[in-house]
């Protein structure tokens, strides 16, 4: 029985509730009122339902098509403007006890090499990512109680935010490790986390418990209901996402948007983030071998019509895609973006030797930082180092009303371009500091507020001049 506010994971992402909205958008894919009528209330930009927004997945009016995807460049425009906010993954261990068919770190793979950093490896790894530029990490960590128990994790979040080397900073540690109790959530938050990230990879239970036929992740209930614990934990700032390619498409969209709704129901506060990620090839997985890979177009309109039904909720796409799909996708409703990635353990001191492979997925875009600012900056859009709201405290419900009320704008054009700004003088190359400043300079015209305008072309010249770092609205 479908419920949204249930804590068991069978009510919220009930599967009757999915298979009769399938056959709902199926019987109305061609049905011109039904499908206009949800894009009026679409264009309200408040969300739509998880049945409505299947529709419109499923939509082949080809003219009703076109207008799917302008609302959805006109919400991204609205809510994140020209910004993307930058980040990168760090791998702290790749020692796993679980078994996913399609990750390369299943407990049964002994091609891999299994590492783990030690404190001592994450100061080199984070000192480099530091003189990259990147101020936002993403943790990643197999589940292992034994070589990655919470403490580990958790005095690894410590040595990543103690580490100030010149004048870079890593302000905001996200972190994406399995599922686990209240109590260590309630650490990781006390450890100062931004995002508490975990994918469903897939919401299809009967492939779901295939999928990993053993280690504690099988636990399809215990995995879906990940989220409610970290909220009891205090975490409210959740990042959820599948794995596109594991089951059929249209159940993981669906199901993804019930576990939004069923967030917001329940605690007030949708996800802080989507991701959606594509399987790829790794060392023993071969992405051919599973028949549900999508293609670009179905891609490009998962990501238009998630960002018409969760307009507030950012949406998260990493190096797995190339730089062709990240530029189609990027104006339908990304806001964040990952840079430089190494999807190995270590690999930003020094590369990983060719004898040793310990990367979670193959990279399909390999440019440095550097080169994936330029080219941003080159479409128009400000690549944006901010993690001012984690730090102010605006998380969780307080992060959502101010989104809906659409102040958040005037935190962040400001915060993009004096983090970029200080990416610029920091660590940018020649070329690349000067399509920048020539962009800042026309974009503080773009601040809205005067008197804000005036405080950031002030702190710019402090950026500047002074060397003084870390302004923030
Ligand atoms: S997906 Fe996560 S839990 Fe599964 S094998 Fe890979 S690292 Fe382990
Ligand atoms: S001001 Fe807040 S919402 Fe805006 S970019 Fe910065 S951290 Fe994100």
């Amino acid at each position: 029985m479908y419920n949204v506010m249930s804590p068991r994971a069978e009510e919220f992402i009930s599967d009757e509730e999915i298979q009769s909205s399938l056959s709902y958008a199926e019987q109305n894919k061609n049905n011109r009122e039904v499908i206009e009528r949800i894009l009026e209330k679409a264009s309200e930009m408040k969300g739509i339902s998880h049945k409505e927004a299947i529709t419109l997945l499923d939509c082949e009016i080809e003219d009703l098509n076109e207008r799917i995807y302008q609302l959805a460049e006109a919400i991204k425009q609205e809510f994140y403007g020209n910004r993307v906010v930058m980040f990168a993954p760090l791998y702290l261990s790749n020692y796993c006890i679980n078994g996913c068919k399609y990750c390369p770190y299943h407990l049964k793979n002994k091609n891999i090499t299994r590492k783990k950093l030690t404190q001592e490896d994450i100061v080199r790894e984070v000192t480099a990512l530091q003189d990259m530029g990147h101020k936002r990490l993403a943790l990643e960590a197999g589940e292992d109680p034994v070589n990655n128990p919470i403490e580990y994790i958790l005095e690894s979040i410590r040595t990543i935010y103690s580490i100030k080397h010149k004048n870079g900073a890593i302000r905001r540690v996200n972190i994406n490790i399995a599922a686990t109790t209240v109590d260590n959530y309630r650490l990781l938050k006390e450890a100062g986390i931004g995002t508490y990230i975990l994918f469903q990879e897939t919401y299809h239970k009967e492939s779901y418990l295939e999928l990993h036929p053993t280690g504690p992740k099988h636990d399809y209930d215990y995995h879906t209901t990940a989220m409610d614990r970290a909220m009891e934990g205090g975490i409210d700032d959740v990042g959820v996402g599948v794995l596109f390619g594991l089951d059929k498409y249209r159940y993981e969209f669906a199901g993804l948007l019930m576990h939004a709704e069923h967030l917001e129901a329940a605690f007030g506060v949708g996800p802080h983030t989507i991701s959606v990620p594509r399987l790829r090839n790794a060392d023993d997985i071969d992405a051919d071998s599973f028949t549900n890979g999508i293609d670009d177009d179905t891609f490009a309109k998962i990501v238009a019509c998630i960002r018409i039904a969760v307009p507030y909720t950012g949406m998260i796409i990493s190096t797995r895609e190339s730089q062709k799909v990240r530029e189609r996708v990027l104006h339908l409703g990304i806001s964040q973006i990952s840079g430089g990635s190494r999807t190995s353990v270590g690999g930003y001191y020094e590369p990983e030797p060719e004898d040793e492979k310990s990367e979670q997925f193959d990279v399909s875009d390999t440019r440095s930082l550097d080169e994936v600012v330029r080219w941003l900056m080159e479409m128009d859009y400000i690549p944006s180092f901010c993690t001012a709201c984690y730090r102010e405290g605006r998380t969780g419900d307080r992060f959502m009303s101010l989104c809906k009320s659409g102040q958040i704008q005037n935190c962040c054009h400001p915060n993009a371009l004096m983090t970029l700004k200080e990416y610029l003088m920091d660590y940018a190359s020649p070329e690349t500091k000067t399509i920048g400043d020539k962009l800042i300079e026309r974009e503080v015209l773009n601040v809205p507020n005067e008197k804000a305008r005036a405080v950031v072309t002030e702190n710019l010249r402090y950026i500047e001049q002074d060397n003084r770092r870390d302004f923030r609205f």
